[in-house]
């Protein structure tokens, strides 16, 4: 990791055109450098107009600076924001005589990372920083925000500190061997551990909703040449990226839109016509269509109305898939065949939606159900926006408090209990970092932008 005692900068707003840039300073040489650059020492938290000179004390540019005197900072240090004109050269020229003054260029993520070190904020909390500014939907945004808050962080430690409190029990009875098992059971510790391990559930579900939002779900358009796949895609992502024609086998290659329905990101991909084939390029195409249908969380099998039904083509297809994805049947091009549009479940249990794409009848169907779909289990506001890593934290501790659990009824071994309680402790410990490795961490915040 970085070394903490050095002054870092980075521009903190991004490339291009913009009325404003920021280059972010921070570190024990803020003030000397302000003195240097200004000719003034800033007031902590007053904007102050100034001068940005060079090294030959011309004027660069001017603008504000801020001030905030360590330890009421962003990362808990000294930290200096320098507003210049945006665009592309003068964050640059103002970066580099702050460089010229004694800092040093931030890696990616090393505020966060100084404010995560300085006690500023947990992990969760600075992968809530990250999420936020890379979050694709409003409701991610209100999601990582919540996180940023602490609320996320808050579950935890309620958890760990019952945890805590059922471990004292469990320790201390191993001093006194001969009454232990049914010591802790009248302490009720069998009862703790219980609520625990219904708490570590709850999460569970609340964060795989959130990964989805986070993440985005994967749909997949699949079907035969002219089946109407393109014209769907174009009508879901309301573009015309995709090509529409007449001839059949033309979309060869994956066009990827993404979409915002009910507040999660998907990606659509309108696939190559699946058919036999002895054009090699089109067989290529049909190989990639597999490949992101076996990727994918949602399967849209669209036929045509007129001779759907006739042999499903598309269950050959679907058995040779992964049999975890949710599947929507629909039927195109009503128009042509003078069906009503409607959304229904069929006696096997599929959901089957008719609709034209060319007409854009029985669309708002089709987006009630993906949207369904996409947002499954994360209903309310209150879905954790969590990472795989803090999934799997969650999935160890859920499991090493089970397996807890188990000995406590079973009348197993005392040790071996509080070495379950440990590890759960542990894996709950390393999702807001209180007891994380370093490498974690290094590979955490190697993952931020610049200026974060
Ligand atoms: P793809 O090969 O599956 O991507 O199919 P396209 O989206 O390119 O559509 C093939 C042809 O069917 C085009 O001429 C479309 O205009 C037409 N088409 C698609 N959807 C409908 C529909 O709902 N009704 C009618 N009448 N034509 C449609």
């Amino acid at each position: 990791m970085a070394d903490l005692n050095d002054t870092i900068a980075a521009i903190a707003t991004p490339g291009g055109r913009g009325g404003i840039g920021i280059v972010r300073v921070s570190g024990s040489q803020c003030l000397p450098l302000c003195k240097a650059l200004t000719g003034a020492t800033p007031v902590p938290r007053q904007a102050v107009y100034a001068a940005f000179r060079d090294a030959g004390g011309q004027v660069m540019d001017r603008g504000l600076v801020l001030y905030f005197a360590r330890p009421a900072s962003y990362t808990g240090e000294d930290v200096l924001e320098l507003h210049c004109h945006g665009g592309r050269s003068m964050p640059a020229m103002l970066l580099q005589r702050v460089l010229e003054l004694g800092a040093r260029p931030a890696e990616p993520g090393e505020f966060t990372q100084r404010a995560f070190l300085n006690g500023k904020l947990d992990l969760v909390q600075a992968e809530a920083v990250a999420d936020l500014v890379d979050s694709g939907s409003q409701r991610a945004a209100r999601s990582a925000v919540r996180s940023l808050e602490g609320e996320f962080s808050r579950s935890i430690n309620a958890l760990v500190e019952a945890l805590i409190a059922a471990r004292v029990h469990v320790e201390g009875a191993l001093d006194f061997p001969d009454e232990e098992l049914e010591l802790l059971s009248a302490t009720g510790v069998r009862q703790q551990l219980q609520q625990g391990l219904d708490a570590v559930a709850d999460m569970l579900q609340r964060a795989d909703a959130g990964r989805r939002l986070r993440e985005g779900v994967r749909m997949v358009i699949l079907g035969r040449p002219n089946a109407g796949k393109s014209s769907l895609l174009n009508r879901l992502s309301r573009s015309e990226r995709a090509i529409v024609t007449d001839i059949p086998g033309t979309t060869r290659d994956l066009l990827e839109e993404q979409v915002v329905i009910g507040g999660v990101v998907a990606s659509i991909v309108d696939t190559a016509g699946l058919r036999e084939s002895g054009d090699l390029i089109e067989r290529e195409g049909m190989e990639r269509a597999l490949a992101a249908a076996r990727a994918a969380d949602i399967l849209l099998l669209i036929d045509e109305a007129a001779t759907a039904g006739n042999g499903d083509w598309g269950e050959e297809i679907l058995q040779s898939l992964p049999q975890d994805k949710e599947v929507v049947y629909i039927h195109n091009k009503i128009d042509l065949v003078g069906q009503a549009p409607s959304a229904a479940v069929d006696e096997d249990g599929r959901t089957v939606i008719r609709l034209s794409a060319k007409t854009g009848a029985g669309l708002p169907l089709l987006l009630d159900r993906l949207q369904d779909l996409a947002g499954q289990g994360a209903a309310g506001e209150d879905v954790i926006l969590a990472r795989l890593r803090h999934v799997h934290a969650l999935e160890r501790a859920r499991d090493r408090l089970a397996q807890g659990l188990g000995r406590l009824t079973e009348h197993g071994s005392l040790e071996l209990l509080a070495e379950d309680l440990r590890e759960t402790q542990q894996a709950l410990g390393e999702i807001t970092g209180a007891l994380s490795p370093d490498d974690l961490l290094g590979e955490i915040f190697s993952r931020f932008c610049v200026g974060k």
